[in-house]
């Protein structure tokens, strides 16, 4: 039976992987699929997620749960070595191992793409994962709290001022998003006002949304305005040392905002894991492929290889996209996926496969409860109706059943119970609170040789440290470095 080798199980690997499940028959082939990752992340949610209106475990699909005849494998792919169909297979635990396949699926997406700013890489916190969601949100929640105990000034100030950076779609929906939490969250802080929070977007370009018209850009800068938001177009991130954010205006002027809260989301390269693989890469790091999406050099067809997704340089058979190639999303990760499952099925029979051509569906955006927008060619809607729109578009596209009606659970819930505004920031340490009072053994007493050996024999029956417990009370909690020595201790005792 042939092996079928999906690298990636995000939007793209996920679907390909499931519609494979569907298209082959019964010992037809064998699908292996391969991510760190134990589910598909719905990247769309993300900023919904961060602003709280929908539970981080319902924006991810368990692999496991969905794909039944698939073999699942939770690790990374460090190498692939296609002239000797191979795939070196890292676990987190444990060595790794050779994988070998007669066909290759390439959808291991794309990663937040930075430049040497200073602070950045250690200041900063990027958008593409739910864990990243999970903690934007949990750190707005903290530093209200924090917030709310002290007077005005600086430090108040620095809690409570989010910086963005980025104005794409994913930098503007979770800059509006948490505009809407934060607002909302002031009704249960009566010590902290409207005032008192501060919120910058930071866009090298001078218009944001570069998927919607111009008109309907215009219209979001206003409502962002509107609501205590403040956009710094044609202005880049200096600096972001110690998380002091330095924005370099076009005439060069520099606006100091000191900030807690840093989101990174300007912009996505291919996942340099491509590297480590012998596949022909494009100038942008992405693996170079056909419109049927199987993997090309300059020769033509690089047999049994196939790439879609992120990671993939998609021709745009529409003429649209940007240099003639797919834009990098999930519309079209999606839709690549399911042509791919059906070509490499088509190959495995020694059928002919179909180009992809997507003609784009247009862009909808949720900017927090009740405003979105939402562009298809030159219909554009805001406001109410396109938020309505983004919510069933997104309800529905969500994968499985299963998943949508815990996002739609959430949504009703959130309607009718408003925002669940309780942060579980300290799972970060989830052993803090049983380690403060847990008992430890006490430390090694040094006794000294002659002593020990006045000592009276134990009782039969009884263990030597019959006299008392072995154990330190929380009071006289001993540190770890302790154990050695009572190892050793008794040791000699022995
Ligand atoms: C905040 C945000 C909002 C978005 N909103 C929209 C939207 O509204 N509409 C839209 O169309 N698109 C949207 N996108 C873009 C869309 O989510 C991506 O284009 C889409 O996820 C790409 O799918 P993919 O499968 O190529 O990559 P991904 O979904 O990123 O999946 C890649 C997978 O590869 C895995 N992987 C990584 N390294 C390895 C390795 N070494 N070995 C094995 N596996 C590996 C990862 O764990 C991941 O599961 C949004 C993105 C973000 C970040």
């Amino acid at each position: 039976m042939p092996k079928i080798l999906v690298v990636g199980g995000g939007y793209a690997g996920f679907y390909t992987a499931w519609k494979l499940e569907k298209h082959l028959r019964q010992g037809e082939a064998e699908v292996v699929m391969v991510d760190p990752l134990p589910y598909m992340t719905y990247q769309p949610f993300l900023p919904e997620v961060a602003a709280g209106s929908i539970e981080p475990r319902h924006a991810v699909v368990s692999h496991r749960r969905h794909l039944k005849k698939t073999r699942v494998v939770t690790a990374k792919v460090t190498k692939v070595d296609h002239a000797a169909k191979t795939a070196t297979i890292t676990p987190s635990e444990g060595e790794p191992w050779e994988e070998t396949y007669d066909q290759i699926v390439m959808t291991a997406g794309a990663v937040s793409r930075t430049f040497p700013i200073p602070g950045v890489a250690d200041e900063a916190i990027g958008l593409k994962t739910i864990e990243e969601a999970a903690a934007i949100r949990d750190k707005i929640l903290v530093n209200f709290h924090k917030a709310a105990n002290l007077p005005a000034g600086p430090e108040r100030d620095r809690l409570l001022t989010v910086v963005v950076v980025g104005g794409g779609f994913a930098g503007i929906e979770v800059f509006a998003e948490l505009r809407s939490f934060v607002s909302d969250l002031l009704k249960s802080y009566p010590q902290l006002s409207f005032d008192d929070t501060h919120f910058h977007l930071v866009e090298a370009m001078g218009r944001i949304m570069p998927e919607v018209s111009l008109e309907t850009s215009h219209w979001v800068l206003e409502n962002l305005a509107s609501r205590g938001a403040t956009v710094h177009l044609e202005t880049q991130l200096a600096s972001a040392e110690g998380g002091v954010c330095q924005l370099k205006a076009k005439d060069e002027s520099i606006q100091t905002i000191p900030s807690d809260l840093i989101i990174w989301t300007a912009g996505v390269m291919a996942n340099p894991m491509v590297k480590g693989t012998d596949f022909p890469l494009e100038q942008r790091g992405r693996i170079r492929v056909q419109p049927d999406l199987r993997v090309v050099d300059d020769n033509g067809v690089v047999a049994d290889a196939w790439a879609c997704g992120d990671v993939a340089a998609v021709p745009d058979l529409t003429g649209g996209g940007v240099g003639g190639f797919c834009v990098p999303n999930a519309q079209h990760a999606v839709r690549q996926a399911k042509q791919l499952a059906k070509n490499l099925v088509a190959v495995i029979r020694g059928e002919a496969t179909t180009d992809y051509k997507h003609e784009n569906l247009g862009a909808v955006a949720g900017l927090g409860l009740g405003i979105g927008v939402f562009q298809s060619g030159k219909f554009a809607m805001k406001g109410f109706l396109a938020w309505g729109a983004h919510r069933g578009y997104h309800g529905l596209a969500m994968p499985s059943w299963e998943r949508k009606w815990r996002v739609i659970g959430d949504w009703v819930g959130g309607f009718f119970l408003g925002r669940d505004i309780a942060s579980l920031d300290d799972r970060e340490t989830p052993r803090a609170a049983f380690e403060a009072f847990a008992s430890r053994p006490k430390p090694a007493v040094e006794a000294p040789a002659p002593a020990a050996a006045a000592a009276p024999a134990p009782e039969e029956g009884k263990p030597a440290d019959a006299a008392g417990p072995a154990y330190a009370t929380p009071a006289e909690d001993v540190s770890k470095e302790a154990e050695p020595v009572k190892a050793e201790a008794s040791a000699e005792a022995k």
